[in-house]
């Protein structure tokens, strides 16, 4: 049995894959310490890790403190959240010991970490991998499309928080690559390898792809009230970017007339007043057992969030996306290029255009359903990603712990 110290307190979407990977990890004999914003208290309680909370309010206040609106200045907020959580970790761990250490590559400021513990790491990447060569060219480009003004006060307030984190706690931020990505000794995705970007550049050594790690859903009758009669068409902008009304009117107007039951998954903040007449082959809710209802489901209108992108894949269903912010314009771009579906831009088509994007796609599932299939190597297709993900971190912990 080794020690594992886990850092997670980003939002659900980074959360959601390492709950089943740290259940595994406990009934398999590792004894797991789980740092957690406190959102996830209850979504952790049944894994068996000692689960430890940062609280998330500071981390969302630090996380902001820059604007969302480029990734410069997300960047920035990311390193800003380190005066949060490095004094808290290295308080309470530091007359305990670990074998390894398992961090979010976003969130947690991992990087960090592992220069104070100075313990093997592995970073688990819940997109896209990003080489350094990518991630700059990224960052290159998208310099370009900002003014010099959002560029030169980007750089003063990372170059000031950088000095900062290094001074204070004596650990270094060699660029904002480091401070996005969190590379790992190991960096382990929960993407599965034929959906990520350019795979082949990736050196196996370092770069696992598990894949989805999605616990099989069990029936909870949420399906007993759903007419299964007809195909099933499911709409979910995910949990955080789902306050498109004009979006979901669309949906009402281009599919009311079709012999296909719609549900769909407005989210906690959309009130159903504020949206258009109802039509009767709608099912609306606030949220969905979505692993569950996606087993039946025909086609799947999605934000393209990649964990709806990975259920969806496991479960073999083709997307037509609507991308609303993030990485979702990319994991929709790749959806497209792998012809595993659509996209259209919700802001720009009509009901007429989506109608028929919808039909299309309904009559030509197998094409898609076809393409699905190849991207799900046997191996993912055989084993849960979870499983496969503890297969890896164990031979890792064999290979690096003394
Ligand atoms: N989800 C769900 N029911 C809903 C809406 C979402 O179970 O009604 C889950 C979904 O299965 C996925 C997560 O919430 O695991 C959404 O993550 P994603 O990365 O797709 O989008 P985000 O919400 O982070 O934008």
């Amino acid at each position: 049995m080794a020690k594992v110290l886990f850092i997670n307190p980003g939002p659900s979407g980074h959360l959601n894959p390492a709950v089943a990977v740290s259940k595994t990890l406990v009934e398999r004999g590792e004894d797991v310490v789980f740092y957690a914003n406190a959102h996830y208290k209850e979504k952790l309680s049944g894994t068996g890790v000692e689960l430890r909370i940062i609280p998330s309010e500071p981390i969302v206040e630090a996380f902001t403190t820059y604007g969302m609106n480029h990734l410069f200045n997300v960047i920035n907020g990311l390193l800003k959240t380190t005066d949060i959580i490095l004094p808290q970790i290295l308080e309470d761990v530091q007359h305990e010991h670990y074998d390894y250490l398992i961090h979010d590559s976003m969130f947690g400021c991992g990087h960090l970490v592992s220069q104070k513990l100075n313990i093997p790491t592995i970073s688990t990447v819940t997109s896209f991998n990003q080489t350094t060569q990518m991630f700059d060219d990224f960052t290159k480009n998208l310099a370009t499309t900002l003014t010099q003004d959002e560029v030169d006060n980007a750089n003063a307030a990372f170059d000031e928080l950088k000095q900062h984190v290094e001074y204070t706690y004596n650990v270094d931020v060699p660029s904002r690559f480091e401070v996005m990505n969190n590379p790992g000794d190991l960096n382990l995705s929960y993407v599965m390898e034929k959906f990520q970007i350019d795979y082949a550049s990736f050196d196996s050594e370092r770069n696992y792809f598990a894949g989805p790690s999605v616990i099989q859903p069990q029936p909870s009758g949420f399906m007993d009230e759903i007419d299964r009669s007809r195909p099933i068409i499911y709409i979910s902008l995910g949990t955080i970017f789902n306050q498109n009304i004009a979006f979901f009117n669309k949906c009402f107007k281009a599919l009311k007339d079709l012999n296909v039951t719609v549900v769909v998954s407005i989210g906690n903040e959309n009130r159903l007043e504020d949206f258009e007449d109802i039509p009767d082959n709608f099912i609306i809710k606030a949220y969905v057992p979505q692993t569950e209802l996606l087993q039946y489901t025909s086609l799947f209108l999605t934000h393209a969030g990649m964990n709806s992108t990975n259920e969806s894949m496991m479960m073999g269903v083709p997307m037509l996306a609507f991308p609303q912010s993030a990485d979702q314009p990319v994991v929709a771009q790749q959806i497209e290029d792998l012809n595993l579906g659509q996209q259209l831009n919700a802001e720009t088509m009509t009901p007429e255009i989506l109608k028929q994007t919808v039909l299309d796609m309904l009559g030509n599932l197998e094409y898609y359903q076809h393409n699905i299939d190849q991207i799900r190597d046997t191996e993912t297709n055989q084993r849960p990603g979870y499983e496969l993900a503890v297969d890896r971190i164990l031979a890792f912990r064999d290979q690096n712990c003394k």
